[in-house]
């Protein structure tokens, strides 16, 4: 069986971009007779971003609390907040400024507005059954790809897992680029997002399940990503945009990832480490499995003066351990699609506990 693969609809990059969006909006605002809702990370609370947003009055903006990854208690949070505000109306458009978890939490509570029940009922593969409303996805963090992939990923605490929910509606109906967004970016966390989708993409090429559109789009952005990390500064101006493009291509190729995202999601599940952290400690374990990235990731890290505390994982309590082991092992479509379907000899719990000890 084939897939029918879905891409963005639209999308629109340059720097200054954002200075158009206002164009890209009034169409949405002339079919639909109702709000826009803008999803801003709450790190632009206290900066003047708002001001700079085609808002208009009887709008609404929630501020995403991004100092943990969306959870389905977040996500359904935000979607009884948007509920209360629309009384009802349908919305013109919702638009997500911000990182992977802005984007994601925009995405999901997009689908919760038109699927009754609760962001748990979704997280799977295709079990959203009706269209969410139009979305506009504006990133001021590139590498997660969320911009271009069909999941939006949440953590479920009460279940232990971290799942998407993967949907051509989940997917947003246009993208605006604008590098000049992720100019302020801390070095470390640029360097942590961007190199997600680093791990996306070559994980993806060293899977077993494969197509060569998605290949052609891995390879470009592991191609810019190399060009991007092993300058002497990731953050020169013509980087942000090769970033932000990267970032773009990467989330299109995001199909199957590998053995760096399981290990990944247990940090996250356990320890709340941001993803793109998260992605950077797992890569350090798995130097058995990808020795050929793990040498170039050490570079990239070295060259860019990143630093990565070690010890991570010290001192923990065998539950906690557990908890890391199950909250990856889980994990087996990309596990089976990086070591087969016998991943488990492999990665046995004494072994994913040694490499996680090892952080
Ligand atoms: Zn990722």
């Amino acid at each position: 069986m084939y897939r029918n693969a879905k891409n963005v609809g639209y999308y629109m990059i340059g720097k200054g971009a954002l200075r158009q969006l206002g164009d890209v909006l009034a169409p949405r605002r002339k079919a639909v007779d109702g709000p826009a809702i803008f999803f801003l990370d709450h790190f632009f609370s206290t900066q003047c971003l708002a001001a700079r947003l085609p808002v208009e009055q009887g709008d609404h903006i929630i501020y995403v609390d991004t100092s943990h990854e969306p959870t389905t208690d977040s996500v359904d949070a935000y979607t009884a907040e948007a509920r209360a505000f629309l009384a009802g109306r349908t919305p013109c458009a919702l638009l997500a400024f911000g990182g992977g978890s802005t984007m994601d939490t925009c995405k999901c509570v997009g689908n919760l507005l038109t699927n009754p029940g609760k962001a748990e009922d979704y997280q799977g593969w295709e079990l959203v059954k009706h269209p969410a409303p139009y979305k506009i996805a504006v990133p001021t963090l590139a590498g997660t790809g969320s911009e271009t992939s069909r999941t939006g990923i949440i953590c479920n605490e009460a279940r232990n897992i971290k799942l998407g929910m993967n949907s051509d509606f989940t997917m947003f109906d246009q993208v605006l680029l604008d590098p000049e967004l992720t100019a302020s970016v801390p070095r470390n966390q640029f360097f942590y997002t961007g190199i997600d989708t680093y791990m996306h993409c070559f994980e993806s090429l060293a899977g077993s399940y494969r197509n060569v559109v998605v290949d052609s789009l891995a390879e470009k952005a592991i191609d810019l990503c190399k060009q991007v990390f092993l300058s002497a500064d990731m953050m020169r101006e013509d980087n942000l945009e090769k970033m932000m493009i990267a970032s773009y291509l990467g989330g299109m190729a995001a199909g199957f990832v590998g053995a760096v995202h399981p290990i990944s999601a247990g940090l996250s599940m356990i320890l709340h480490t941001p993803h793109g952290l998260a992605n950077c400690y797992a890569l350090t374990v798995v130097e058995d499995i990808y020795p050929e990235q793990y040498r170039e990731f050490m570079t990239m890290l070295e060259r860019q003066g990143i630093d990565l505390p070690r010890g991570l994982c010290q001192d923990l309590t065998d539950a906690q351990y557990d908890g890391l082991y199950e909250a990856s092992i889980v994990h087996e479509k990309p596990l089976s699609n990086c070591l087969g379907p016998d991943f488990r000899n492999i990665l046995t719990r004494e072994n994913v506990i040694a490499r996680f000890k090892r952080m």
